[in-house]
């Protein structure tokens, strides 16, 4: 069993949320009414009408977690250190931005075995602080605790996103075009060599995406491009083909890097087919960044194919890493 298998059978389990939950399991970040909001609030104690009515927000909440020698090795240089704690703030803002919020709030746990300095646990703040400060994110709490070996950091970030902004993996339609920002296959390549890492989730482009209103499902890239495409197939119930040619590959990435290699905080998404000229020309003012098609949504039962320039198929090797493999 996979580690989506794995997450199927406890969200089993879980079972169905209530009402005051808009989405639960299964999309980059969890999505409740905010605790403002009047959904929540029985109706003998709500406020009369519009005496403070402000637009609808939505809370978000998400966590991710980093373990040593799972999701990353180190040499004890002090710049690593920092950079792991960019990278693991980094995760978590990326699936904010995957639902077209932005984040806010973090609590953060340490577990740390006996042999790291406080000095180092520092350096691993600073990556983190210099993120949160970056994206006006505020640390409020978190748990500390020993770890036998491996140092493990778990971050749980919330964030808010207008009603009307929120994006999840389920709107893509038969027809719209499969979008990416960036370049793919750079941070599998760097191997977590965190000195070749690049670290930046695109929450500019994603808000600025958000607001658009052309926007149909969005997801981040972290767990590599053709999973990522995979994950909106799965929830909005379509199909696609990805034009293998038009993946745009990072300096030193090969195929199979930029393809499936993951570890990186790129966006992929889907818009109507009419929007692709209008996207593509004010990509650059919207987000401040590189947009390319790299494919389109087809009928669920033509299923999910890579295919080269003359449309014919490239048998998929791999979806993705998956950890319980
Ligand atoms: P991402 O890669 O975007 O962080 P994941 O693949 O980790 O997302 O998780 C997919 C979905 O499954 C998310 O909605 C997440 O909240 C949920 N999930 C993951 N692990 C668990 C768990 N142990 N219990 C409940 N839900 C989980
Ligand atoms: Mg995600």
């Amino acid at each position: 069993m996979g580690e989506f298998g794995l997450i199927e059978r406890l969200s089993r389990i879980i079972g169905s949320p209530s009402k005051s939950v808009v989405l639960g399991i299964g999309d980059d970040a969890a999505v409740v009414q905010s605790p403002n909001s009047k959904a929540q609030i029985p109706n003998k104690f709500q406020i009369s009408k519009s005496k403070f009515k402000t637009k609808e927000k939505l809370l978000l909440i998400t966590t991710d977690t980093l373990v040593e020698n799972v999701h990353f090795k180190l040499h004890g240089i002090p710049r690593e250190l920092k950079a792991l704690g960019e990278k693991a703030l980094a995760v978590n803002i990326s699936d904010i931005a995957a639902m077209g919020g932005l984040p806010t709030f973090a609590v953060v746990t340490i577990g740390a075995p006996q042999n790291y300095s406080v000095k180092a646990l520092e350096h691993l703040y600073q990556g983190m602080l210099s993120l949160c400060k970056e994206y006006n994110i505020q640390i409020v709490g978190g748990d500390t605790v020993a770890s036998p070996r491996a140092l493990l950091i778990s971050l749980t970030l919330l964030g808010e996103v207008e009603k009307e902004c929120l994006l999840t993996r389920s709107g893509a339609k038969v027809g719209d075009a499969i979008a990416v920002t960036g370049s793919f296959g750079g941070n599998a390549a760097a191997k977590f060599d965190f000195r070749r890492y690049k670290i930046k989730p695109c929450l500019k482009a994603a808000r600025a995406l958000a607001k658009t209103g052309w926007v149909t499902s969005l997801i981040d890239s972290s767990d590599g491009l053709v999973r990522s495409v995979l994950e909106i197939c799965k929830a909005s119930k379509v199909g696609a083909r990805i034009w293998q040619a038009e993946v745009p590959r990072s300096p030193r990435a090969n195929l199979t890097q930029a393809l499936y290699g993951g570890e990186e905080y790129e966006l992929v998404f889907t818009v109507p087919g009419k929007k692709v000229d209008q996207l593509k020309s004010e990509a650059g003012k919207l987000t401040g960044c590189h947009i390319q098609i790299i494919g389109e949504v087809v009928p669920r039962s033509m299923g999910l194919r890579l295919v080269n320039r003359q449309g014919k198929r490239i048998i998929p090797r791999q979806a993705g890493y998956e950890h319980f493999r």
